[in-house]
C-alpha cells in the first residue's frame, strides 16, 4: 500500500508579521466556523480518491493553527481518522505560535493524537521580535515550551530566522543558546528572504531600514551549523537540524518527492505525477467546490529533475537507491555531466562504494551556494 502525507492549511493569524507572505489573514476569525466546515467536507470528498493509501504523516500548518479554538482542530483530526487509513506510527504535527498556546490546548491536541508540535520563536531578542511584528515575547515562548512539555509533547520543533535587519551575530547566538537549552528535538533556522509585497520589502526598498549584510548572514548560518551539531543536532537539511530520529518525516516527503495531499485554502498537493494547488480565494473555497489555481501533470523528465533539485536540499543529497526504484535508471548514468560539474566546483562530494558513486552529499560550499546546484536541474 502506498503512503501519503496530509497537509492541512489554517489561514488565520492574530496579526500579520512584517515579513510574511504566507496565505494568512488577521481579520477573518469570524469565518472560522464556515472555513472548518468546508475543510471537513473537503477531507470527506477527497479522501475517496486515496482509499489505496495509508496516511503516515499529517501536518497542520498555517497561518497559526493554535490561534483557533481547539474544537476546530479536534474535529479536523477526527475527520482525518474517519476518512483515511492511518499508519500506526503516524507523525502528526501542529504549528503554533507563542501567545496563542496554552497547556489546555496542548492537552486537547494530544488527546486527538497530535504528537509533534512546532513553535515559532524566530528570535529571543525582544527588539527583533517587535521589529518583525511578532505578537509574543521570549517569555511567552518559554511558557509555550513548558505548556507543551507538561502536556506530554516529546517531539518539539522551534522555528528561527536569521539575517534580520538590525540583528547582530551576538543576538542570534543568544537565540540559538536559549533555544537549545529549551530541550527541544528539532530546529528550523531560515535566512530571511524579503518577499515582494510585504511591509518589510517596502521598508528595505525605500531605504527606511538597511538590507542585512550578506557576510553576517553567512556567519550566522555557519555558527548555527557548528553550534547545533556540537549540541547534538544532526544537520539533515540546509535549514533543518534534528536530534537523531526526530527529523520531520512530513517535510522529508517534500524533499524526497513523495506523495502528499494538501487540504484547505491554497494548499499544494503532489500525487499521481501531478502538482495541484487549491484556490487562494476564500470566497471561492468556502463554496465547497474543488477549484485549482494549478493542476499540472508533470512529465517524467521534469519529475526526475525535481527529484534531484529537492533532494539536494538534504545534506546527504538525493538518494540514488530511491531514484533507481522510482525511475528504473541509475542516477549517476542519467546526470553524470551535471554531477561531475558540481563536484568540480566543490559543491558536492561523491560517496564511493567499490569505485562507484552511491551518494552525492553537499559540501560546506554547497550549503552556501545551494542555488547553483538547484539551477542545474531547473
Ligand atoms: S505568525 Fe507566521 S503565518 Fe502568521 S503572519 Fe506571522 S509569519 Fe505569517
Amino acid at each position: 500500500m502506498k503512503t501519503l502525507g496530509l497537509y492541512i492549511h489554517i489561514p488565520f493569524c492574530v496579526k500579520k508579521c512584517i515579513y510574511c507572505d504566507f496565505l494568512s489573514f488577521p481579520d477573518r476569525f469570524g469565518q472560522c466556523e464556515i472555513y472548518f466546515k468546508a475543510l471537513e467536507k473537503e477531507i470527506e470528498r477527497k479522501s475517496k480518491q486515496f482509499k489505496h493509501y495509508t496516511v503516515d504523516t499529517v501536518f497542520i500548518g498555517g497561518g497559526t493553527p493554535s490561534s483557533v479554538d481547539t474544537l476546530f482542530i479536534s474535529n479536523i483530526a477526527i475527520a482525518i481518522k474517519d476518512n483515511f487509513k492511518i499508519a500506526k506510527d503516524l507523525e502528526f504535527t501542529i504549528e503554533s505560535n507563542p501567545g496563542t498556546l496554552t497547556r489546555h490546548k496542548c492537552l486537547d491536541y494530544m488527546k486527538v493524537g497530535i504528537n509533534r508540535i512546532s513553535i515559532g520563536l524566530q528570535s529571543a531578542d525582544e527588539k527583533i521580535l517587535k521589529f518583525l511584528g511578532r505578537i509574543h515575547t521570549y517569555e511567552d515562548y518559554a511558557d509555550s515550551i513548558l505548556a507543551a512539555k507538561t502536556a506530554g509533547f516529546k517531539n518539539i520543533n522551534t522555528d528561527l530566522i536569521f539575517g534580520i535587519p538590525g540583528q547582530s551575530l551576538d543576538s542570534f547566538k543568544d537565540t540559538l543558546h536559549k533555544t537549545v537549552s529549551a530541550g527541544i528535538t528539532h530546529i528550523s533556522a531560515y535566512s530571511l528572504i524579503p518577499e515582494e509585497g510585504t511591509p518589510l520589502f517596502d521598508m528595505l526598498e525605500s531605504g527606511k531600514v538597511p538590507y542585512p549584510d550578506d557576510g553576517i548572514d553567512r556567519e550566522m548560518y555557519h555558527y548555527a551549523c557548528e553550534f547545533l551539531e556540537k549540541s547534538g543536532f544532526e544537520h539533515y537539511e540546509i535549514s533543518n537540524f534534528a536530534v537523531k530520529g526526530c527529523e520531520s518525516r512530513h517535510n522529508l516527503k517534500y524533499w524526497e518527492e513523495k506523495e502528499y495531499l494538501g487540504l484547505g485554502l491554497g494548499a499544494s498537493s503532489f500525487y499521481d505525477g501531478k502538482r495541484i494547488k487549491n484556490t487562494t480565494d476564500m470566497d471561492t473555497y468556502l463554496k465547497g467546490k474543488d477549484e485549482y489555481i494549478e493542476d499540472i501533470k508533470i512529465d517524467k523528465e521534469t519529475e526526475m529533475k525535481e527529484f534531484m533539485m529537492l533532494g539536494f536540499r538534504k545534506t546527504k543529497g538525493p538518494d540514488p537507491a530511491d531514484f533507481k526504484v522510482k525511475y528504473r535508471i541509475d542516477m549517476y548514468e542519467k546526470y553524470r555531466i551535471d554531477l561531475n560539474i558540481l563536484r568540480g566546483k566543490g559543491l558536492i562530494d561523491f560517496k564511493l562504494e567499490k569505485g562507484k558513486p552511491v551518494g552525492f552529499p553537499l559540501t560546506e560550499k554547497g550549503l552556501d551556494f545551494a542555488n547553483e546546484i538547484f539551477e542545474r536541474f531547473v
